[in-house]
């Protein structure tokens, strides 16, 4: 046992916590980073990243036989092993973290790899070891994959994200339980390279969070990809006989050689201990200020702040803990513009409020959509052009507070929606600019038209 000391102690070095503790070693403080699995956390070693080599490499296969409709024929012959290889020898060295490990002690940080506990406010035990924070204490232990306590479940040898992230073959058959952007990504994936997929989702759409129009091109277009997709029912039991596994929806059994749970995601703070701080936690997640604070010297970044999953929100708030640990405190985070991409093909991406979210905040609400299709790029672009892009309007302020915008580049088109609706532009100033022809987003242009504004 001993006693160490520093300035600052952050604990796990996910996307947000090595930001923020490689940043503040620069700066020049005494930085100690604790990280119990790998430094870079989900993202780069089961999440974004290697999620997105597979669609890549699954939309390669999915233009091959496309190229019939287009451009003559194709032959395409799914070779997962491509892929996987790709994740091992690009993405992940392997699960092996040793190059972002270098980069962080070469920034002058001290590295820990171990589980942490709080032991309070400036009081961090890793083993038998005590680490005292002079200045601050950042807590950006991330998240896991929230397994649902469906009757049997624990029993039995699903798949997480991780699972399914490193896996060298593709199973036969695939049940996902959850329909969210996690589930429906890695649904396509896998069906294109040759599974029988079945989602199942509790909700009464896949993609709940998201404009109803954007979840009904996706089941669309997934369906059409033959994908078997439950709504409306979450699965009652589940059993695994040695080969299969049996999910019970309703009165009807699918069965499936490998079964993705793909439920959302739990926090990790009850698991560090974060009691000691004496604040309710929110679903599990910590309650933060505007500047990323939880009580005074400690400070929360990323899943684990509870205000969206996404590697951008980790580093844009890691960005205003800095600063505010540096005393060089600017303007705190503003969640009116939170942007996110669910990487099916079709792209959904949205930002800000839906229409019910707009309605349910009590504006005055109009919107407009145009189908990508109607677009001069989507009807030039043909097969795989489904898509919409749909605004949402304040129409007492005469801005726009949210958008959606599905199609071949729908995470790209959503860039310009997502500045008009930080930046709160004038819907008659994005009437009268120029779109650029044949674009995508010529389309945004067409649905504030749609607006009648
Ligand atoms: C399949 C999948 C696909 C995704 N795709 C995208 C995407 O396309 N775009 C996007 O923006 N986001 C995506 N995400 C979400 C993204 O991965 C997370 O939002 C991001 O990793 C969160 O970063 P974080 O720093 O908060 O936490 P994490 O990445 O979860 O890192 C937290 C770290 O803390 C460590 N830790 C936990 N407890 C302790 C402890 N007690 N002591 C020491 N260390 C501890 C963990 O080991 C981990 O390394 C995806 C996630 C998944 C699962």
């Amino acid at each position: 046992m001993a006693d160490y000391t520093a300035d600052v102690i952050v604990i796990g070095l996910g996307p947000g916590g090595e930001d923020v503790a490689g940043t503040l070693a620069e700066a020049g403080l005494d930085v100690v980073g604790i990280e119990k699995e790998l430094v870079g956390g989900e993202c780069p070693y089961w999440g974004c990243v290697p999620s997105k080599m597979m669609i890549r490499a699954a939309g390669a296969l999915q233009e091959g036989r496309r190229i019939v409709e287009l451009a003559g024929t194709s032959e395409v012959h799914p070779d997962f092993s491509v892929v996987a290889r790709r994740i091992r020898d690009e993405a992940t060295d392997d699960w092996n973290d040793q190059v972002a490990v270098d980069r962080f002690t070469g920034k002058g940080g001290r590295f820990v790899r171990g589980e942490a506990r709080l032991l309070g406010a400036d009081r961090v035990a890793v083993g038998d070891d005590v680490y005292t924070a002079g200045r601050a204490v950042v807590i950006a232990a991330g998240s896991h994959a929230a397994v649902p306590p469906v009757p049997g479940l624990a029993d039995t040898p699903f798949w997480t994200n991780r699972e399914a992230i490193a896996a060298k073959e593709v199973p036969e058959s695939l049940i996902v339980m959850g329909g969210g952007a996690i589930g429906a990504e890695l649904a396509q994936v896998f069906a294109r390279f040759g599974s029988q997929v079945t989602i199942i989702e509790g909700a009464d759409r896949i993609l709940p969070p998201e404009e109803p129009e954007a979840s009904q091109i996706v089941t669309d277009v997934l369906t059409a990809e033959g994908i078997t997709i439950h709504t409306g029912q979450f699965a009652s039991s589940v059993s695994h006989d040695g080969s299969e596994f049996t999910v019970t929806v309703g009165d009807k059994q699918v069965r499936g050689q490998r079964l993705l749970v793909a439920t959302g995601r739990g926090s990790n703070a009850p698991a560090l201990g974060a009691d000691v701080l004496g604040v309710e936690l929110q679903r599990g997640f910590l309650p933060v200020d505007d500047h990323m604070q939880v009580v005074p010297g400690v400070y929360a970044v990323g899943d684990i702040a509870g205000q969206g999953a996404f590697t951008h929100m980790a580093m844009y708030q890691a960005g205003i803990c800095e600063r505010a640990i540096l005393g060089q405190p600017g303007p705190g985070a503003d969640y009116s513009a939170v942007p996110h991409v669910t990487f099916t093909d079709p792209e959904v991406g949205s930002v800000g409020m839906t229409e019910q979210q707009a309605r349910d905040a009590g504006l005055t609400v109009v919107t407009g959509s145009t189908p990508v299709p109607s677009t001069s790029r989507g009807w030039i672009h043909k097969v795989g052009n489904e898509g919409i892009i749909k605004v949402v309007v304040d129409a007492d302020r005469g801005v726009l507070v949210g958008a959606t915008s599905v199609g071949p580049t729908g995470g790209e088109v959503l860039s310009g929606l997502a500045v008009a609706v930080r930046g709160a532009v004038p819907v008659s100033t994005l009437k009268n600019m120029i779109y650029a022809y044949p674009t995508i987003w010529r389309g945004i242009e067409a649905a504030i038209q749609d607006t009648g504004l």
